[in-house]
């Protein structure tokens, strides 16, 4: 139903442009202050070999432990950091606390596996592989302790500066992986030309294996994809066993869900890596 009064609806439309503006403020000023007051914790997920049931890796995911609102799942703040630019001071200390972190592991004497971290388009720029040669020589982590995920919206932009930051990131030893992949806009031509290892199937596809047989073409296709391109993959929010059924038959490599784990605090991560994970033969 439109509003027949012009000037009514322009200002009903203006007080939503400042409600929702407050909103962004608040949040913003929030949590530039969450990060000041270590406010920010990371959550630990693991990934699992399918064929072996054996932990390959884990994903960093940030929380933000607000003392007035409890746990803010990170759908909730990435989105705003990324468009006011805050995502770059979040990402320097996610990937410092992933590596301090991973650093801890190793040291405890832990079978090496990969600690994935997120990264975001605006924070994929030159300076990114020094940072991480710095954050890794810093807590002298080994480089097969890291990973980084990115999404198709950060290949989009100039290739040849993509290119040469994923070199220069690979070259350091540090893993690559495609997060949410299928959702994107890019065109599949970028596979063969950037130095990706992993392919991760996104969850919207996991979630409709194995009732919805366009979400199973799709996981299927881009698990063959990948096997031919010589790449791995893993499929994120499997939470049954049918849909892990489905996968292991596809030849999917890893899998990472609800099924296995939820993300987890640092000391629940670790507690249930050495009395369940590490136990598989
Ligand atoms: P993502 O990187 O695709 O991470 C996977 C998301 O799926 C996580 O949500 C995880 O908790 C959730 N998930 C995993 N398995 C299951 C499952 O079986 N069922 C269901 N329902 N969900 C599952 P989370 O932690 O809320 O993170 C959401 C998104 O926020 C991430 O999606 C990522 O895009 C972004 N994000 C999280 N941490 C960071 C970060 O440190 N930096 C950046 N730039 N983005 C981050
Ligand atoms: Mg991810
Ligand atoms: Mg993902
Ligand atoms: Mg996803």
């Amino acid at each position: 139903q439109l509003d027949a009064d012009p000037d009514r609806s322009v200002a009903f439309y203006s007080q939503d442009m400042n409600q929702g503006m407050q909103d962004r403020m608040r949040i913003e000023s929030g949590l530039r202050q969450a990060l000041g007051n270590g406010e920010l914790i990371l959550y630990y997920q693991p990934k699992f070999e399918i064929g072996t049931d054996r932990l390959v890796g884990a994903e960093a995911l940030v929380r933000w432990l607000d003392p007035a609102r409890g746990i803010v799942p990170p759908g909730e703040f990435i989105p705003l950091a990324e468009s006011t630019g805050l995502i770059v001071q979040v990402g320097e200390w996610v990937l410092e606390q992933a590596c301090a972190q991973a650093a801890l592991w190793q040291r405890a004497g832990l079978p090496p596996f990969r600690l994935a971290v997120n990264v975001s388009a605006r924070e994929f720029t030159a300076s990114l592989p020094a940072r991480v040669a710095a954050t890794l020589a810093r807590y002298r982590l080994d480089a097969s302790w890291l990973e980084l995920e990115i999404t198709e919206s950060t290949l989009m932009h100039d290739f040849g500066r993509v290119t040469a930051i994923m070199d220069d990131i690979h070259r350091l030893g540090v893993a690559l992986s495609l997060d949410d992949f299928g959702t994107g806009y890019s065109s599949l031509s970028y596979l063969k030309r950037f130095p990706i290892d992993t392919l991760k199937i996104d969850r919207s596809f996991t979630t409709g294996i194995p009732g919805d047989p366009s979400d199973c073409a799709i996981a299927g296709t881009i698990v063959s994809m990948a096997q031919q391109l010589g790449l791995r993959v893993i499929a994120e929010g499997v939470e049954t066993v049918e849909q892990l059924s489905f996968l292991r038959e596809s030849g999917c490599d890893e899998v990472q869900g609800y099924l296995y784990s939820k993300p987890l605090p640092a000391d629940d991560f670790e507690r249930s890596l050495r009395e369940n994970w590490l136990l598989v033969a």
